[in-house]
C-alpha cells in the first residue's frame, strides 16, 4: 500500500501522453514513484541544500537535471562552519534517499581503506567525507579515527534528517527542484527559512 492518492486510468493516459509531449510539466506533475531516481536526486540535492541553510551557509545555487546535480555554495564562506558540518552535509545527500543505504560499519571501513591507499579515485560522498575527515586529524592515516568522525557526523546527519522542520524544508526544496531543475540560492533560502530559521542549527 503506498500513501500516494490513486489515479485514475484516465489521468494516468493523461500524464503517459504528457511524457511524451511536454516532458518538463511531466516531471512537474507526475506521481514522485513515477520518476523513482529523478525524485531521489531531487531529495538527496535539496538535503545537502538544507543542511548547508540550517548551518548557516550561504547558497549559490542547486540544480537536479538528469544524471547531474549539485549544490554550488557561496563563494564567501560561513566562518562558523566546521569541516564536521561540511560531512554531516555531504552524508545527509545519500541517507535523504528513499532507498538511501545506511552504510555498514565494515563498508565504511574498505572506502576508508581504498582512499588511504589512494585506489579509489571516484569523487561520490562517502569518499568526500573520508577526505574531509582526515584532514581534521594530526595522523590523517588513522583509520580508526576517520571511521570515528564519519560515523558521528552520519549519527548527527540522521538526527538532522528527523526533525520534523529540516524533513520538511528537504520537500519544499526538492519539489521546486523537481519542477525548475535549477533554484538559486535565495529561493533555496526562501523555502527553507519558512521552516528553518538560517544558521538555526550551527552548534
Ligand atoms: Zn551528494
Amino acid at each position: 500500500m503506498s500513501d500516494e492518492p490513486e489515479i485514475s486510468e484516465e489521468h494516468a493516459a493523461f500524464l503517459r501522453d504528457l511524457e511524451k509531449t511536454d516532458p518538463k510539466l511531466y516531471r512537474a506533475v507526475a506521481p514522485n514513484e513515477w520518476l523513482p531516481a529523478f525524485w531521489e536526486a531531487c531529495l538527496h540535492e535539496a538535503a545537502h541544500a538544507v543542511v548547508m541553510h540550517a548551518y548557516g551557509e550561504r547558497i549559490d545555487r542547486v540544480r537536479c537535471k538528469g544524471h547531474e546535480g549539485g549544490v554550488t555554495p557561496h563563494s564567501a564562506r560561513s566562518a562558523s562552519v566546521t569541516p564536521f558540518h561540511v560531512v554531516v552535509c555531504l552524508l545527509a545527500g545519500v541517507l535523504a534517499e528513499p532507498d538511501g543505504e545506511v552504510l555498514a560499519v565494515a563498508n565504511w571501513r574498505d572506502i576508508i581503506d581504498d582512499v588511504l591507499n589512494a585506489r579509489r579515485i571516484e569523487q561520490t560522498d562517502y569518499v568526500n567525507s573520508i577526505i574531509i575527515a582526515r584532514g581534521e586529524l594530526e595522523d590523517s592515516n588513522d583509520a580508526d579515527a576517520i571511521l570515528a568522525i564519519v560515523l558521528a557526523a552520519r549519527a548527527r546527519a540522521i538526527d538532522l534528517l528527523q526533525t520534523p522542520q529540516i524533513w520538511a524544508a528537504i520537500l519544499g526544496v526538492a519539489q521546486c527542484l523537481r519542477i525548475e531543475e535549477a533554484l538559486p540560492g535565495e529561493r533555496v533560502h526562501e523555502i527553507c527559512a519558512a521552516h528553518v530559521p538560517f544558521g538555526a542549527f550551527n552548534d
